[in-house]
């Protein structure tokens, strides 16, 4: 079945994603299965989408609950689950309201209204490595140009400062910038962790020149680095807060979060926040409080990175562990991320190769320190082959 399924895939399916060459068809916890049964430890998550796990029994109620009530009504009609989560993310986010959207890009495209409006100012400062999505204006704020040449010309006026470097961001910023746009840690770039003041450095700079700070969480929120939203292990406030990836634990949602208003007409989405989507978040975000996962994403993940420390000491091929809590990558000394993720891929663990010299590990947040174990035991003979 599954060759017939890939031609199947090849005539009709936009050929946008380089596959790994596996069909997979059912989840369980911290584990997915092909269609012969054969296990994997799944250390991608989805791309950090996988919160609480396959499967998990309290999230496929929540959504079987309300899809045996409602799925959708568009946003023309209140609906009290959308309006439920909006309360709790403004609570965890201590910013006021919420924009729903479908995931990450579209919550930037988002932010990219709500501080033009807000401010009556046109340009934006990205950072250098920066993914912000890939709609033409979430592209625009985005870094490496291979992604953007072959789209040009992009909407918003962007200038690019070095992350990790705040006089860089001094330079650029002028009076037409109405905001700068940064990830607390840069996960496609492979995950590059900046200095632990370099956020604040941010916020004071963007307070001092009246410009608003929009923290992009698509990737690091919803618990993984240890605090509900990553910018949360300093003491800042952003003017607007995006994220998207984990919120539903994979089913379909983004939110823009800010004080900032947009007024009816200025934006919109049909399926935006639906009903299915907006249940799914709400059990997702229970799920995470009741069983500690960001406190776990912690402990796992320091236990992880000590041990991909440890390994470095012995495997040459190792650079650098770099992340936060479950968002980790390990930096190699050689172009080896794609050789690596095929050998483990045969030997059951799944992980992604961010760059061509980055293993990038973003397991469920109910990951133990067994399955840690067990991941590291397939990394290391890959990397020792
Ligand atoms: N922002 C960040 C930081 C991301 O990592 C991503 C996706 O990887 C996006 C935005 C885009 O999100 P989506 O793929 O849901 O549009």
């Amino acid at each position: 079945m599954s060759d017939e399924l890939k031609q199947l895939e090849k005539a009709h399916i936009m050929a946008t994603y380089k596959r790994n060459n596996l069909v997979l068809a059912r989840g369980d916890g911290c584990y997915v299965f092909d269609e012969d049964g054969k296990k994997y430890l799944d250390f991608v998550g989805g791309i950090a989408t996988c919160t609480v796990g396959h499967n998990n029994p309290e999230i496929v109620q929540a959504i079987t609950t309300q899809a045996q009530k409602l799925i959708s009504v568009s946003n023309l009609y209140y609906s009290e689950p959308q309006i439920l989560l909006a309360q709790k993310l403004s609570e965890l986010s201590g910013l006021k309201k919420v924009f729903f959207s479908h995931g990450g890009a579209d919550a930037n495209e988002a932010a990219i209204k709500v501080a033009k409006k807000a401010t009556g100012k046109k340009e934006f400062i990205a950072f250098t490595n920066a993914f912000h999505g890939r709609t033409t204006g979430s592209l625009a704020l985005t870094w490496a140009e291979a992604y953007k040449e072959p789209f040009l010309p992009l909407a918003p006026v962007v200038r690019f400062a070095e992350y990790n470097n705040i006089d860089s961001l001094k330079a650029v910023i002028n009076d037409q910038t109405a905001a700068v746009i940064v990830e607390p840690i840069q996960g496609e770039a492979g995950v590059i962790v900046p200095n632990a003041d370099f956020l604040a450095a941010v916020r004071a700079v963007c307070s001092d020149r009246h410009v608003l700070m929009i923290v992009d969480e698509v990737q690091t929120g919803i618990g993984r680095t240890g605090t509900f939203f990553a910018y949360q292990h300093e003491i800042i406030q952003p003017d607007i807060v995006t994220a998207a990836k984990g919120l539903a634990n994979g089913v379909p949602i983004g939110v823009c979060l800010s004080d900032y208003e947009l007024e009816a007409g200025e934006h919109g989405s049909t399926l935006g926040g639906n009903c299915l989507s907006a249940a799914a978040a709400l059990a997702t975000i229970n799920y995470i409080q009741n069983h500690k996962l960001m406190q776990n994403a912690e402990e796992v993940g320091d236990y992880l990175m000590e041990r991909l420390e440890g390994l470095g000491k012995t495997i040459a091929l190792i650079q650098e562990v770099r992340g936060r809590g479950l968002m980790i990558g390990i930096a190699l000394n050689a172009p080896e991320a794609s050789r690596i993720v095929e050998t483990t891929m045969k030997n059951g663990l799944l992980c992604n190769a961010a760059t061509a010299t980055v293993i990038r590990l973003l397991p469920p947040l109910i990951a133990t320190k067994q399955q840690a174990d067990e991941c590291l035991e397939i990394l290391e003979k890959a990397m020792q082959s």
